[in-house]
Parts: C-alpha cells; structure tokens; sequence
C-alpha cells in the first residue's frame, strides 16, 4: 500500500502555498539540495575528473533511467536520461520515420503540444516526409497504409484528455506504422505500460511529476525489438559503442545506450536521481485512482461553488490525466488573483485554468482549500485588478 502521509512529508512544502502545478513544475524534494550539494563539493569539488569513473557519473543516464522504468511499465536498461524532451522527440521521431523509408507521414492531433507539432514540421521537411495533424477523436480514423509514424501525446496539456494508447498503438500496427508516444503528462501521473502496449518508442520529461526541478533533463525509450536496429540522426560520441576508442567512424552501442548523444547533466541527474526516491513502495496504480478521487472532489466542489467557469476536462475520470482545466474568459487574471493568495496553478492560452493534481503531496484538505478560494476570488471579483490584465512572460 502506498503511504501518502510519508510521500507528502518527502517534499518541501512552503508555508501558505497549496500548490496546484505539480503537472508543470514538481515540488522540491528536502533530498535534493543535500544531494546536490554533495556532489559538488565531494565529487566535482574533490574527485574532480576522475567522478565521471569514481562516483559513476558517466553510468547516470542509464541509471536514473533505470528508475523511471517500472513507472512507465519499460523494462531495466531500456530508458535513457538526457537533454530535453523535444530533443528526445527529434531523435524518437526521427529514428522511427528512417525505419519506414516507404512512408512519409507523420500523424499528430491538435491537442499535441506546440514544441511538438514544432519539432515534427521540421523533421518533415527535412526528411522529405509530410505532418498530418488531425482533431484528437479523428485519429484513428486518419491511420492508413500512408502513416509511418503515428505522434501522440497521451494526455493532452490543456485539456487532460487521455488517448487509448493500447488501441492506438494496436491500430498503427495494423496499419503497418509505428507508434510514438509523449509522456510528458503521464510518467508519475498515470499508470503507463509500454512493454505490455507494445508501443514502438516513447519520450518524456522529468520535471513535471517527477520532480526532478526546474530544467531536468528528458527521456527515451525504444522498444527492445527495435533498438538494435535503430540508427540514431543525431550520432553523438556517448551513443558510440566503444566512445573513449574516438574512432573516425561511428558504431551505436547495442542497445538503448544508442540512444545517449552527448555529456550527461550530472548536477540535473543527481538532482533528479535523489528526487525519483520518493517512488520506493509507490504503485502507479494507487497514485492514478487517488488523483481519480481528489480530481472528481474538485470538479464537484468547483461546478457546485463556481458556476461561471466551464468545465474543459473529461468528465470522465477514466478518460483523463492527473489534471483538471476549466475555461473562464478572465482566466489569466483569476490564476494572478489565486495565485496571490497562495493557490498556485496556471493559465494556458486563451481561457484556460489549469490545476495539476499530484497525489504524492496534495490531498482532501488542499482541494478543499483551492475550491473555496477560486469561489471567493470569482464571487468577489478579487481578480478585477489593472496588474492582473498584463500578461508576464511565462504564464
Ligand atoms: C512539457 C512538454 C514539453 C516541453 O519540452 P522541453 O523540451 O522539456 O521544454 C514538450 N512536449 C510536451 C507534450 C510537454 O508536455
């Protein structure tokens, strides 16, 4: 059984704040600075340049990797840590469109993230190929002979929405196409199982659920009936079977090691290392249905208290991520009010508000607490305020 009291006590909490953004950027987890700071003073500060063998920084993609494995349902050795996650994307998406050479779609839906939809037009136009993005309910429609790769994000950022990753995956296949699937809104959110989906590739990120803090690094999978055959775009020297022979030629490493380019993080990975701990004794099963319970007590508090916001997300819980949107046409200004007072989510454009729901650290008394202040600060029209209309940068 998962204890929640002991995952809620792994985080810094600060005084005042219940924080709803979980889904954008994790807590901070009280290991984390010490673990940091460790690796600074005693292995960068100390060790120096012989930490990368000493204290095992050149083994960390793999190792952290190995630690987000059982959370997306990936097999030991098969996930790798490193760079972000639209790089990630660029290298899955890229090795999956070279493996059918006879094909040049790239399918996507609307509610895909922009930084995908991005990076996928780019890859198309320079590997020759076409991006077809279709409404999120047409996508299997859409799946034809024509499709080499079938891009999705499982829950969709704004609206939560959650794709059937099993049929999809099941109906690319059918079609002869492979299935690449973005995790950003699922790893520690929902319960994932990739090996037993059959997926073809997947990618994510580490600072959203999993804590990993600010700017943490992404991940890739590849399925192991794929990796030996997979000839990475990007062919750089730690993807190299043997890296410190710095041959002229290049030979990826047999497996998912391929999937590396560069120099580890290794500040970002300590970090994130020290944060995946939190994990030991957490079923992905117990954390989705609590997320299920906490996220229906919001839509029921905040439908019951606010009747002026529309509700965006799937009523369903069964068809959602682990957060919860509602449309509102001052939204931006209402989330600067919320915030103010110590509710934090976001706001993503145009009209949405947009509340993560995060087990490990947020229960009853915390959704309770968000739905009383949103009905004060619309009730009250506390986000009526001339500063509250400019938009900052980051929303
Ligand atoms: C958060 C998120 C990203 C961000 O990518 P980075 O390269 O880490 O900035 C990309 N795609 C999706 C679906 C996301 O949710």
């Amino acid at each position: 059984m998962t204890d929640f009291t002991k995952t809620r006590d792994f985080f810094h909490i600060p005084p005042g704040i219940t924080y709803l953004d979980g889904n954008s950027l994790g807590l901070l987890p009280k290991t984390v600075g010490a673990r940091v700071a460790q690796v600074v003073a005693h292995e960068w500060g100390e060790q120096l340049i012989t930490a990368w063998n000493g204290a095992g920084w050149m083994d960390l993609p793999a190792r952290v990797g190995d630690r987000i494995a059982p959370l997306i349902g990936a097999g030991a050795g098969q996930v790798m840590v490193g760079d972000t996650l639209s790089i990630k994307l660029f290298q899955a998406l890229t090795a999956a469109l070279a493996m059918r050479p006879d094909r040049r779609v790239i399918l996507s839906d609307h509610g895909n993230f922009p930084s995908d939809l991005y990076v996928a037009e780019g890859v198309a136009r320079a590997m020759g190929a076409r991006l077809c993005v279709v409404a999120p309910q047409e996508v299997q429609a859409a799946l034809d002979t024509n499709v080499a790769v079938l891009m999705l994000t499982e829950v969709d950022y704004r609206t939560a929405r959650r794709h059937d990753m099993a049929a999809l995956t099941e109906r690319a296949h059918q079609v002869g196409a492979l299935a690449l699937w973005d995790l950003a809104h699922s790893a520690g959110a929902i319960e994932v199982d990739l090996l037993g989906t059959g997926a073809d590739f997947a990618v994510g990120c580490s600072y959203k659920y999993l804590n990993g803090g600010p700017g943490a690094p992404g991940f890739i999978w590849t399925h192991p009936r794929h990796v030996g055959r997979v000839r990475p775009m990007v062919q750089g020297w730690l993807g190299h079977a043997r890296p410190f022979e710095f041959a002229p030629d290049y030979d990826p490493a047999p497996g998912a090691g391929r999937l590396r380019i560069g120099t580890p993080p290794v500040l970002a990975l300590s970090a994130l290392e020290a944060a995946l701990a939190v994990w030991d004794g957490v079923t992905m099963a117990e954390v989705e249905a609590r997320a299920q319970a906490l996220a229906d007590r919001f839509i029921a508090g905040v439908e019951a208290r606010c009747p002026e916001v529309r509700l965006l997300s799937p009523r369903e819980a069964g068809a959602r991520g682990s957060h919860v949107s509602f449309c509102h046409p001052h939204a931006y200004a209402i989330m600067q009010a919320l915030i103010a007072r110590g509710v934090i989510g976001d706001m993503r454009a145009p009209d949405v508000l947009r509340f993560g729901i995060t087990p490990l650290y947020l229960g009853e008394a915390e959704i309770d607490h968000a739905v009383q202040t949103l009905a004060e600060v619309i009730d009250r029209r506390l986000w009526d305020r001339p500063e509250w209309q400019q938009k900052q940068f980051v929303t």
